[in-house]
């Protein structure tokens, strides 16, 4: 058979299978070899890995990967995409295909399940657009994110210019404080739009997450840290002191006092303030719930 990442293929299998690909289920399939190992060298996958893959498609990341790595599994949603995958990647037994929307998989029993002491745990994905940031979210707030080593995924351009933006930039927000929150981002290639059947609308970008040991900021309570960052941003528009009024039942005179404690001037807005601003601002405020517990 031709590569599985040629067009041809592609198109071969559409009309065996009367293929439609879905595009609600984000189904833009990658036909570029070059694209294919440039993810697969970027994840750094060898011998001793259980490399997991989110949406295999028909195959094209899967069997790269299973030629280099211990054992690979990918999480498939589509039921139609499961017979097809038997087909493509029969040659190969280090491979199990789960019909499953990643969304609903417990990630930390499935690893707990599979994986051998020896293996590391990489994952990879050319990620559904139409899921991308819940899919990220999941995997960097789950029980599981300390059993991964990496996550090397396709992503939307824009999605991949915000998650590694820094303060000072518009594109700069809540996204790119919880991704650097919990892992190192590295650029790895900027992919145009002609390599996928069907083209989509927009560039991508691969980009991979290293999670952390150790936390960049140390935050008393993670909760008021994020729910911090979510307010301020979602009124970017507004100076800190005003976007922030009623947060935590906080009066805006509470939370002029935090600012000062954590030594951000109250007019300064959201997009100013860096990682360590918004932690320090974040345990003046729960040093601030505590103060009106307390008098309560
Ligand atoms: N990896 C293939 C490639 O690069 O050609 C396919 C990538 S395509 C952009 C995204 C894949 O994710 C599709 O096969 C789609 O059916 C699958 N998918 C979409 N939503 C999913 C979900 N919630 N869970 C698992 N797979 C999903």
């Amino acid at each position: 058979m031709e590569k599985l990442y040629s067009p041809a293929t592609v198109n071969k299998i559409r009309n065996r299978y009367g293929l439609k690909l879905s595009k609600s289920l984000g189904q833009n399939f990658l036909i570029d070899g070059n694209i294919v190992n440039a993810i697969i060298e970027a994840a750094g996958i060898d011998e001793d890995d259980l490399v997991i893959e989110i949406g295999p498609g028909i195959g094209v990341l899967t069997e790269a990967a299973a030629k280099k790595a211990h054992r690979v599994i990918g999480i498939e949603i589509d039921q139609k995409l499961i017979a097809i995958l038997d087909e493509t990647l029969k040659d190969y037994d280090n491979i199990k295909i789960i019909n499953q929307d990643f969304m609903k998989t417990d990630l930390l029993s499935l690893i707990d399940e599979n994986r051998l002491s020896a293996e590391s745990v990489k994952i990879i994905g050319n990620l559904p657009y139409y899921i991308t940031t819940p899919i990220i979210m999941k995997i960097l707030e789950g029980q599981a994110l300390s059993e991964i080593e990496s996550i090397t995924i396709m992503l939307q351009k824009e999605v991949a210019d915000r998650i590694k933006a820094s303060s000072g930039s518009k594109i700069y927000g809540a996204l790119s404080i919880a991704v650097q929150y919990y892992c190192e981002v590295e650029n790895i290639i900027k992919v145009p739009k002609d390599v996928f059947i069907p083209k989509p609308k927009v560039d991508s970008s691969v980009i991979k997450l290293s999670p952390r040991s150790e936390a960049p900021v140390n935050v008393v309570d993670k909760g008021v840290f994020f729910n911090l960052v979510k307010a301020a941003f979602g009124q970017r528009r507004k100076t800190l002191q005003n976007a922030l009024s009623g947060i935590y039942d906080l009066s805006k005179e509470d939370v002029t006092k935090a600012l000062l404690k954590a030594c951000i001037d109250p007019k300064r807005r959201a997009e100013t303030l860096d990682i360590k601003e918004f932690a320090a601002l974040a345990n003046a405020v729960s040093q601030g719930i505590k103060d009106n517990e307390d008098m309560e």
